[in-house]
């Protein structure tokens, strides 16, 4: 077993709905195969399940880690970001429930683990992000920031998961924009600028709008500057 993901993961990576392109996604598989060995993974933004796909072929690729699947836990309440919603750029009609009219891609997610066999190494929380990062106690090796992508949101991941990245661990945040003709700016300004600012993390891996930053100093749980 690799760093590369095995031809058909990635094939599926690529078919699953989402954002997450090839170049960012094969360093998103890189160093969770880097980090896995040390600890979980957890991401925030599951969506339908494409990055996952890519952090989970690593946990695969590494298998077991003191006798018990090398695990990613990814977290969405599954109702989607502001920017999802019906109207704005970047919404999907196929997956809303009519029932409550509101958008719903737990059961598109678990599809996608089931269909790449990753359903062991893939951990699914379901709920607000703010809520199961108060109550995490574990020491992430890797933590991959993706979820909402509004000022309060990302302000709120920062605050709530950075400091569970354990020494050494890596944390990745995705659609970090620093021009602002590229993109929204929250990532940027509310995580990847006040993680660096904490002196805590340091930038090791850029790719596309894909930032990984190495926790250099302080311990999983310790508050950040
Ligand atoms: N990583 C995915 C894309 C994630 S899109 C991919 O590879 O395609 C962002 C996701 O964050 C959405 O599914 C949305 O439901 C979720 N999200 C946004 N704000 C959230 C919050 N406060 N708590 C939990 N999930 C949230
Ligand atoms: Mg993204």
């Amino acid at each position: 077993m690799t760093d590369t993901m095995p031809r058909d993961l990635l094939e599926l990576a690529r078919s699953t709905k989402g954002f997450m392109p090839d170049d960012e996604g094969a360093l998103l598989h890189r160093i969770a195969f880097e980090r896995l060995p040390h600890g979980p993974a957890l991401e925030v933004g599951t969506y339908c399940g494409k990055s996952a796909v890519y952090l989970g072929a690593a946990a695969q690729a590494v298998g077991s880690v003191g006798g018990v699947p090398a695990t990613v836990f990814t977290v969405d309440h599954h109702r989607g970001s502001e920017e999802n919603q019906a109207g704005w750029e970047h919404h999907d009609a196929s997956v809303v429930d009519p029932e409550f009219g509101l958008m719903d891609t737990l059961g598109v997610f678990r599809k996608t683990i089931a269909r790449a066999g990753l359903e062991e190494h893939v951990v699914a929380v379901v709920g607000a992000s703010s809520t199961v990062a108060a109550h995490w106690r574990t020491p992430l090796s890797l933590l991959f920031i993706d979820g909402g992508h509004g000022v309060e949101p990302a302000r709120a991941d920062f605050r709530g998961w950075a400091h569970h990245v354990q020494r050494d661990g890596l944390l990745a945040i995705h659609d970090v924009f620093p021009d602002p003709a590229d993109g929204g700016r929250p990532p940027y300004e509310e995580i990847y600028l006040p993680a660096l600012a904490s002196g805590a993390f340091t930038e090791v891996d850029v790719v596309g709008s894909l930032r990984v930053l190495q926790r250099t100093s302080g311990s999983a749980g310790e508050p950040l500057a």
